[in-house]
């Protein structure tokens, strides 16, 4: 049996050839009858240039709906497509091609020269370059090469993608995803979220990431739906897109945005059928003001890099603030002591462990890496903290490298931060540990405030709600945590900002 995920998207291209597949706000872009042809020729350009099944096309490009062409055409020719964060410069771009050894490099048409450059150093054997504005050489290539028209055998095993980490608690690592990893993965999306063909998404992720690349666009391809790509996060213009939308995806930055819009109201929704929000936490407040203003309960999944995602709030039933909801069809999760790994009962708080045909084929190039993060059974052991609560919902506490130990005791920090953001005046925090001469790690409280907030107002209101152990020995104040373009914290800054403090 072929894997190939391209087949499951080919359907949809044949039958509905003239029907919309991604859009810009103006309303131009590729019909899926347009999208396959051009995928087509460049699947042609890429054999021309001699890239082969397995072999890796690493891309640092800006959005743009040739950008997916790109990823149909290695998909179609079984080559491994690897995107790269547009923020990369350099010395990083040489990390990940070195790493990665890719046949084909494709950047920007403004980076060319430099991309070289880089390439050469690196021996990577072929450049070419794709632009936001259908220009670039390999776009011209492709309008001149023939089409390609066989899709490549791909076996239970065989790559789709290796999609680097977000870096949030170290160097970013190269996730190996199969062809059957992201197949089984949208489908039980679609499935979870009663995704149809009528869906039209409003897309304004980068496609460099999980979120935006698998999660957006796999499910659109997979049930033959459309998109709007917009380039960034622009509220006013997603809100003026609405009327013509059905879905949209977002991290949670979108919607504490979208609350700052007074044209958000419920008939700026009206026909829109489905929130999602995922990639970092959204505050239960972010969940419950959306709630209030719009009427929709905004749906929070839970997933990552390697295992693309893994639960869902359902979409019919409860969806639970502050929980990210249930496992996915065909995921095996469960909560394990961190130091044994042993399973722990319902209730208590440990290690988020997966099992499933999401689950990646492990770490490119770290074999040991990639040992030490799977149990024996086959469960991957993800480094986030979690408990399943009453309803059976899974809660993330936290990541694990981000749990605080002081005097031997554990904090989460999660705990803290809750209470701290139910205080008059505070938007939100952030709880870190920070090297402590006696206590190992001393809790450390960095905080957003509206009007005048101090540390003794915060110290005082936390004193009878938290053992003394995990009250922060610290409070700063900030006017924004930091933050990386998918929303996520990033703590490892905090904690470096704040190293000195108690030596
Ligand atoms: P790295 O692995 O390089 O440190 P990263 O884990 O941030 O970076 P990603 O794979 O992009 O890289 O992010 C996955 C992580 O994002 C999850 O492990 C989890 O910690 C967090 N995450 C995703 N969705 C949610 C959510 N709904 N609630 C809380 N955390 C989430
Ligand atoms: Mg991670």
């Amino acid at each position: 049996m072929n894997h190939n995920l391209y087949l499951q998207f080919l359907p949809h291209f044949q039958r509905q050839p003239d029907k919309p597949l991604i859009e810009s706000p103006e309303g131009q872009g590729y019909t899926y009858g347009e999208a396959q042809a051009r995928a087509r020729r460049l699947a042609g350009a890429l054999r021309e240039l001699g890239v082969t099944p397995g072999e890796r096309v690493a891309v640092q490009v800006d959005k743009s709906p040739e950008a997916i062409l790109l990823y149909l055409a290695c998909l179609q020719i079984g080559a491994v497509y690897l995107p790269l964060n547009t923020a990369y410069t350099g010395a990083e771009i040489e990390y990940f091609l070195g790493d990665a050894e890719p046949r084909l490099y494709v950047c920007r048409p403004k980076a060319l020269a430099e991309a070289r450059q880089l390439a050469a150093a690196c021996g990577v054997p072929r450049v070419e370059s794709l632009g936001s504005a259908g220009d670039g050489s390999l776009l011209e290539k492709a309008d001149r090469a023939e089409p390609w028209e066989q899709v490549a055998e791909i076996g239970e095993r065989d790559l789709a993608a290796i999609l680097y980490t977000s870096g949030t608690t170290g160097r970013s690592k190269g996730a190996m995803l199969s062809h059957l990893n992201l197949a089984s993965n949208s489908r039980a999306l679609a499935e979870a979220w009663r995704y149809t063909a009528d869906d039209h998404l409003l897309h304004a992720l980068p496609i460099f990431h999980t979120h935006g690349l698998f999660v957006a666009c796999n499910i659109t391809l997979t049930t033959g739906a459309a998109m709007t790509f917009l380039p960034k996060l622009d509220v006013e213009q997603l809100i003026g897109l609405m009327p013509r939308a059905t879905v949209l995806m977002g991290v949670p930055t979108f919607y504490t945005r979208l609350l700052q819009s007074p044209r958000l109201d419920r008939d700026a929704v009206s026909n829109m059928r489905l929130f999602v929000s995922g990639s970092a936490p959204l505050l239960a407040e972010t969940h419950q003001a959306f709630e209030a203003r719009t009427g929709h309960a905004i749906l929070e999944r839970y997933g990552m890099t390697e295992t693309n995602m893994n639960t869902s709030n359902p979409y019919e039933g409860a969806r639970r603030p502050g929980t990210v909801g249930l496992p996915l069809p065909g995921v095996e999760l469960r909560i394990s002591d961190r130091e044994s790994g042993a399973e722990l009962p319902r209730g208590e708080t440990g290690m988020v462990e997966l099992r499933g045909p999401n689950v990646f084929q492990g770490y490119w190039r770290m074999p040991e890496k990639t040992r030490a993060e799977f149990r024996d059974d086959g469960f991957f052991i993800t480094g986030d903290l979690g408990r399943i609560d009453a309803h059976g919902y899974l809660q993330i506490v936290g990541r694990d490298k981000d749990l605080v130990i002081s005097g031997g005791y554990n904090v989460y920090p999660k705990e803290v931060e809750q209470l701290i953001d139910d205080l008059p005046g505070v938007v939100e925090s952030a709880v870190i540990g920070v090297p402590h001469p006696d206590l190992g790690e001393g809790v450390t409280a960095v905080v957003v405030a509206e009007g005048d907030l101090d540390e003794a107002t915060i110290l005082a209101a936390l004193g009878d709600r938290l053992a003394r152990y995990k009250q922060p020995k610290r409070v700063f104040f900030v006017d924004a945590l930091p933050r990386n373009v998918m929303g996520k914290v990033q703590k490892k800054q905090l904690r470096e900002t704040y190293a000195e403090l108690y030596q």
